[in-house]
């Protein structure tokens, strides 16, 4: 689960991170009443779950509130990367000595949490990775002992000379390491790291994205789940406790369990089809369910045949036929539908099917191939 910047930037205030003060707008005419309250000049950010906005033009300063709302004007409702800017945030400018690069993201292969920090900051940092990887520097962090002082200490001896920023650096770096790991996060970040000209630390940038699989364990965070990151058709289908992915093929799937979803994938693949979509519709699969699935993936134009795949074990083949046959009559596809049953109930399941003009399979190779066929003849 993506963070926005401000929703991140409230964890890092939370744990004690040096964040320039800042509030939420979503019209020209709040920015224009922050502006004035604080009384600085202010830096305009778009809010929106993507990077680079300040390349985008989604990052302006402004020196008086009157300046405030012309470039909230702007920023509000542009488009960044496909993405409409509904919420700026409104922070306190600061005035920029020096940018670095902190982050933390996991590392597979390692199985460990890494830092990462660099004095290229402000910029991508896969732009940094790829041009000079050699300003990159790296720590991998045991879990069992946490984040080490001097492990800190090295990586911001590799940003600082000032031993005043060392020490305050090392603070920070413990800060975001515990909120990486207290909240399950997959990635925190902040780039730009700031020293003003004053000579303070401010985090002017921070990114957190939560990892799904942990946020049980934080119920609090479902809240701040921002339906910007999901299409329609993603919202409705975790609603309806399917999972789906959209792909960009022409085959669209409707297989029960994840594994058996995959498999149906290299299959499509291995005969030469492309899927239009990953999709489990799960275990116990209640009639509604294949009536949610259907209504999702005719609603994809790019889709030239729907091909179920269900193996019945806990799932009823005779379940899935009946929704299919609902699923028909209510959403009339103008599309060839084929299945394969095999399992629970599948006499019952192939029966109602038959009756209703459905092309059964048994195998999974031979209705791959014809999807595959009739997908490429239409
Ligand atoms: P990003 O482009 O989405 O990564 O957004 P950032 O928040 O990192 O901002 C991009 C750039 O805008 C930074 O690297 C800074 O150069 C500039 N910027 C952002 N906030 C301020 C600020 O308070 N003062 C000044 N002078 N520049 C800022
Ligand atoms: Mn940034």
């Amino acid at each position: 689960m993506k963070l926005q910047e401000y929703q991140a930037k409230d964890i890092l205030r939370r744990y004690g991170a040096p964040v320039q003060e800042g509030k939420v707008a979503t019209t020209p005419e709040e920015v224009e009443q922050i502006a004035k309250e604080f009384g600085t000049t202010v830096v305009i950010k778009a809010q929106v779950l993507v990077g680079g906005r300040g390349k985008a033009g989604g990052i302006k300063l402004a020196s008086t509130p009157e300046e405030a709302r012309q470039k909230a004007e702007k920023i509000l409702g542009m488009d960044i990367k496909g993405l409409a800017v509904k919420k700026v945030l409104v922070a306190k400018a600061v005035d920029i000595a020096d940018e670095s690069y902190l982050g933390l993201i996991l590392d597979r292969t390692s199985k460990k949490i890494v830092m990462m920090a660099s004095p290229e900051g402000g910029v991508d940092i896969e732009e940094v990775a790829r041009n000079t990887p050699e300003k990159i520097f790296k720590i991998y962090i045991d879990p069992f002992l946490g984040l080490q002082t001097y492990a800190a200490r090295y990586l911001m001896s590799k940003l600082y000379d000032k031993s005043e920023y060392i020490a305050q650096g090392i603070e920070l770096a413990k800060k975001l390491y515990q909120i990486f790991v207290e909240n399950d996060a997959q990635l925190v970040e902040v780039n730009p790291l700031v020293i003003t000209e004053q000579g303070d630390m401010v985090c002017v940038d921070a990114k957190i994205i939560l990892d799904d699989n942990g946020l049980f364990r934080h119920p609090e965070m479902e809240q701040l789940r921002n339906v910007e990151e999901y299409s329609q058709e993603e919202l409705e289908a975790k609603e309806a406790g399917l999972s789906f992915v959209k792909l960009t093929g022409d085959i669209g799937c409707v297989v029960n369990g994840a594994g058996l979803a995959m498999a149906t994938m290299d299959l499509v693949k291995h005969y030469g089809g492309e899927p239009a979509n990953f999709l489990d519709v799960g275990g116990s699969s209640r009639p509604e369910k294949v009536i949610k699935a259907l209504d999702i993936i005719t609603r994809d134009p790019n889709v030239k045949v729907i091909l179920f795949n269900i193996f019945g074990g806990i799932t009823r083949c005779d379940d899935i036929a009946n929704g299919l046959v609902q699923a028909i009559k209510e959403f009339k596809p103008s599309v060839p539908i084929i299945a394969r049953l095999t399992g629970t109930n599948e006499q019952e399941g192939r029966k109602i099917l038959e009756q209703a003009n459905i092309p059964v399979f048994s195998s999974m190779d031979e209705v791959v191939k014809e999807a595959v066929k009739l997908a490429q003849s239409s």
